[in-house]
């Protein structure tokens, strides 16, 4: 306990300073004590950061066309038993000002699969047109993309982009995303990046083959490239992907565990508490019993360094269709309205409210590491 206790010191004083065992030995606290320790420093990290609210984003997940083929996705090309769907540019924009009329949210998410199905102007249309509506920060997830696409879209009004590496292993990446490779990954976050986007990135936690030393190299990942916004989901077997048989090598303790290491070494990100962590949290029993006051585990991790929620706002006519991972929140087609109330619900259980305003980064004007751009000219931009 000792030594575990001085290892998270050293994190709080110098992240950049950790190797790579020292923060596979951060992610294995030596029993609950010592895990409720680096829980509560993250927990405080994240206050010290982004403050004691919570920012509320939409998703409108707005097509399920996806030209990647990766294992473990339920949207993969080669997945013929997902009906597909393609929104028009009017209906997202629709979908973003209903959502805008029930809540005042200060980012809209819109997410899709890698679909090449549209035409580039109709994308900055519908940025522009929900920032014009809305006046929202505009978060894009459509994939890999050239340096052009990416730049039409910053300049048509989307600040942040979204885009998971998913593992910084090799030989897990190339065989779990077979239609494209690491480097082109990090070739298209380093292009996002070079153009001012805040970027976010992020893995997903228990694929096939991963262990602790890969799961540190991808925090280390995270923190060197210093990501506005880190992601970290359990990886849960879709039953329409290759993957269907693969345990689940994860639990709601591994996963807060894991987000509260990341807080330690990227303070500053935006860090969600994410839809999947709530799925594998349904049959968790282990953190019932700790906190029965919780109605989702997702509380959990807003305890343990994440600062954000997601709230879907697709028309429900689409969710069940965009399914990335079986059982993800929202698919059963919750009405917007009681969905905004269950968030300030629990978080109200947790003594926290909801941000207001957009939620830029929290990060330092003179930025970090190699982000040591002119971020106060940024500011001003998104
Ligand atoms: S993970 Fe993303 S890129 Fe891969 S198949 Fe799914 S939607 Fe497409």
């Amino acid at each position: 306990m000792k030594a575990y206790t001085a290892l998270l010191n050293k994190a709080i004083a110098n992240s950049e300073g950790l190797s790579t065992s020292e923060v596979m030995a951060l992610l294995t606290p030596p029993g609950l004590v010592a895990a409720r320790r680096l829980w509560q420093t993250a927990h405080l990290l994240r206050l010290n950061a982004t403050g004691k609210c919570v920012h509320l984003r939409a998703i409108i997940e707005f097509s399920n066309y996806c030209r990647q083929d990766c294992l473990y996705c339920g949207l993969r090309r080669s997945n013929n038993r997902v009906t597909r769907y393609r929104m028009t540019p009017e209906a997202i924009v629709e979908a973003a000002i209903e959502a805008h009329a029930v809540h005042k949210f200060g980012t809209f998410v819109l997410q899709s699969g890698e679909d090449p199905g549209y035409e580039l102007k109709n994308l900055k249309w519908a940025v522009q047109e929900i920032k014009l509506a809305t006046n929202a920060a505009i978060t894009l997830s459509i994939g890999e993309r050239s340096c052009g696409v990416y730049r039409a879209l910053w300049e048509a009004g989307a600040g942040r982009f979204l885009l998971k590496f998913e593992t910084s292993c090799g030989q897990i990446f190339r065989k779990l995303k077979p239609t494209t490779t690491l480097e082109q990954r990090l070739g298209c976050l380093g292009t996002l990046r070079s153009l001012d986007y805040q970027v976010g990135s992020g893995i997903i936690l228990g694929l096939p083959g991963q262990d602790l030393e890969s799961v540190a190299n991808d925090l280390l990942l995270c923190r060197d490239e210093d990501y506005e916004m880190v992601s970290i989901g359990p990886f849960i077997p879709h039953p329409d992907t290759p993957l269907s048989s693969a345990n689940i090598a994860t639990n709601v303790c591994s996963t807060l565990t894991t987000i509260a290491v990341a807080r330690l070494l990227v303070p500053y990100a935006h860090m969600p508490a994410t839809t999947a962590l709530g799925v594998i949290g349904q049959n968790d029993k282990w953190w019932k019993s700790k906190a029965p006051q919780l109605q989702d585990a997702r509380s959990l991790a807003l305890m343990a360094g994440a600062n954000v929620l997601m709230l879907d706002v697709t028309p429900a006519k689409y969710r069940t269709s965009y399914s990335i991972y079986p059982g993800k929140a929202g698919a059963d087609g919750d009405v917007i309205t009681d969905s905004v109330w269950q968030a300030k619900k629990d978080l109200s259980t947790l003594g926290m409210t909801i941000c207001p305003g957009r939620g830029d980064s929290p990060k330092q004007p003179w930025g970090r590491g190699n982000t040591d751009v002119k971020r106060e000219d940024r500011m001003h931009v998104y």
